[in-house]
């Protein structure tokens, strides 16, 4: 038996909002477009919003009618993303395998963890308290032997609650709930679902598989195993990073082949520097270019696997001069690594990581990593 957990960050953009500014507690928030102007959907809203019937993906227009006297926020997306990262870190912490779902939903899986954390229950209490005393986000947590159980429960656990569904209890807690409980099931669906007499979660279970195969073919099957309390028991591996690419656009566009050759410079060592931060080493070097009347060029070359500033800057240099080939000036610049390999623990221990090129580089890397990346520079940037 699995032990999965779906841990869900409460109305989450709100959240993040009342901690850049408190005296959003406890008033109607709604993050998303302005509803004066804008033709966008609610993307959050806090609980006391949703007393006024509103909900997210609704049109921005019509939430304003239901509640005018809400306060409506355009958001700060990289202060979510950053809250987002360090949820992650405090949950890595703790969990044996995490798969990140969106940015305020985590899956993780704790099978087997039972004697290390006691009691999993008591245990998911403890990781939402220490979220909302270090963090102050609120979340909600479900518990369940795979992921499809695990995140109706945290739905159900909302707000600030803790839901475990014991092994074996799978169809007995589902049987009471609505359909549109289960993930996957939208407005379209919910309405062909009530016109055939579907109207709990045990409805469906106590019908054959055949007839949802028949009535809604492929979706109608896998609809019908959820209900039936199946899900996925296993969390999908870690997503890798496919590139790794920075980009300037000059606020007036550059002629200087100079000039532009310096910001090349500049890019190449970032990217370097988050690749060696990676521990990854790139194939492929690309750059690219667009001119001024927003013609766009990319180039680029595979090389043997590297992380050194240098073979990347001169690819990259070589690139560039070769595509440079018009008397137009340039609008924006960039430089982009893919096709990545990773260090074998014996190139690392025994190979060149120890030449005195790649001590300076680690010691680089560990300047940049304390004190930021314009701290210390390589040679003419
Ligand atoms: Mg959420």
């Amino acid at each position: 038996m699995r032990t999965i957990f779906h841990l869900d960050l409460d109305s989450f953009f709100v959240s993040v909002e009342r901690i850049l500014n408190p005296e959003l507690n406890g008033k109607p928030v709604i993050v998303g477009a302005d509803p004066k102007h804008g033709r966008g959907v609610v993307a959050a809203c806090s609980y006391e919003a949703r007393e006024c019937g509103l909900h997210s993906a609704m049109p921005i227009k019509q939430a304003y009618k239901l509640c005018p006297h809400g306060i409506y926020l355009h958001g700060h997306h990289e202060e979510y993303s950053r809250f987002s990262k360090a949820v992650k870190r405090l949950l890595e912490h703790y969990a044996p395998q995490i798969e990140q779902a969106s940015i305020d939903e985590f899956y993780m899986d704790f099978t087997g963890t039972e004697r290390i954390y006691g009691s999993m229950f008591a245990f998911a209490k403890k990781l939402q308290n220490e979220i909302e005393q270090k963090l102050s986000l609120p979340c909600s947590i479900g518990i369940g032997s795979n992921k499809t159980i695990a995140k109706i429960c945290s739905d159900y656990a909302k707000p600030k609650g803790v839901t475990y569904v014991m092994p074996g209890m799978e169809k007995d807690f589902l049987a009471p709930l609505p359909v549109e409980v289960i993930p996957g099931v939208g407005k379209v669906m919910l309405k062909a679902l009530h016109e055939r007499g579907f109207y709990t979660v045990g409805d469906v279970a106590k019908t054959s598989e055949d007839y949802f195969g028949a009535a809604f073919g492929k979706y109608g099957i896998a609809l019908w195993h959820k209900a039936n309390g199946e899900g996925s028991e296993y969390l999908s591996p870690p997503q890798e990073r496919k590139s790794i690419s920075k980009e300037r656009t000059y606020a007036k566009d550059e002629i200087s082949k100079e000039k532009i050759e310096a910001t090349l410079f500049k890019l190449t060592a970032e990217v370097s520097q988050l690749l060696r931060n990676k521990n990854l080493l790139a194939a492929t070097i690309g750059i690219k270019l667009r001119y001024s009347d927003f013609v766009t060029v990319t180039r680029e070359k595979t090389v043997k696997p590297t992380d050194d500033d240098k073979i990347i800057f001169e690819t990259a240099l070589r690139l560039f001069r070769k595509a440079f080939n018009r008397r137009v000036s340039v609008r924006l610049i960039g430089v982009r690594l893919t096709n990545f390999s990773g260090f074998s623990e014996q190139t690392i221990l025994f190979e060149d990581k120890n030449t005195l090129r790649e001590k300076m580089f680690r010691a680089i890397t560990q300047i940049r990593n304390k004190f930021g990346y314009s701290s210390i520079k390589l040679g003419n940037s």
